[in-house]
């Protein structure tokens, strides 16, 4: 079941307080247009009534999907081990658990689960992308302000590298991906019972972690 509450919020704009609707949980199967609000994010932009400007709330959302099997955790912060009851019966039906610090990393997770893909090979490519946009010297690091998943295709996953509002499609073969996960299986291994961080800064640490091996 989703859930939502009501609660007083003073604008940031204006200082006037008015009442927004917050979900505190998502259930993708039972609810399919919430599902849509937030991959839009719909749900997360509250406008006004007072001075009718528009803004993101991020607040702490759980959204769990049945027919994908995968719950995610929507929290800027580490969630310590309070969801570790909850998250052992899940993995052990085969549930994919992870917490997202941001709704961009929340949207592409959905996306990334719905397809069907495993997320680390997903940011492994992303990061393949990052070094081959650097080295076929397209720009320069810190010109680029996002890499994005966009979808996966007849096993061809595509990666757009964004500098402002331009972007670079990059494709990369799951298979290829799949067998670099494989070269380095312990380090890439995932504990899906701490709602871990599958993210730029994972992927970003596990080649620190094998840097430390070398
Ligand atoms: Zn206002």
């Amino acid at each position: 079941m989703s859930a939502s509450r009501d609660l007083q919020y003073k604008c940031p704009y204006c200082g006037q307080e008015f009442t927004i609707t917050v979900y505190d949980t998502v259930t993708a199967s039972k609810d399919p247009d919430l599902r849509d609000r937030v991959l839009s994010g719909d749900l997360f932009q509250h406008t006004c009534d007072h001075c009718h400007k528009e803004f993101m709330i991020q607040n702490p959302l759980l959204y769990s999907d049945k027919e994908h099997k995968f719950v995610l955790y929507l929290n800027q912060n580490d969630i310590g081990t309070n969801l570790t009851e909850f998250a052992k019966p899940l993995v052990s039906q085969g549930y994919r658990l992870r917490r997202c610090a941001t709704i961009q990393e929340l949207v592409e997770k959905i996306e990334v689960f719905e397809d069907g893909m495993n997320d680390a090979a997903v940011e492994l490519a992303k990061y393949d992308s990052f070094i081959e946009f650097l080295e076929n010297k397209k720009g320069k690091a810190e010109d680029v302000t996002s890499v994005a998943y966009e979808h996966t295709k007849d096993d061809v996953m595509k990666i757009i590298v964004h500098t402002g509002d331009r972007g670079m499609s990059f494709l990369i073969p799951v298979n290829m991906i799949e067998e670099e996960l494989k070269t380095e299986e312990d380090l890439y291994k995932i504990n899906d019972e701490d709602f871990p961080l599958i993210n730029q800064d994972w992927i970003i640490s596990v080649f620190k972690q094998s840097d430390g091996q070398a």
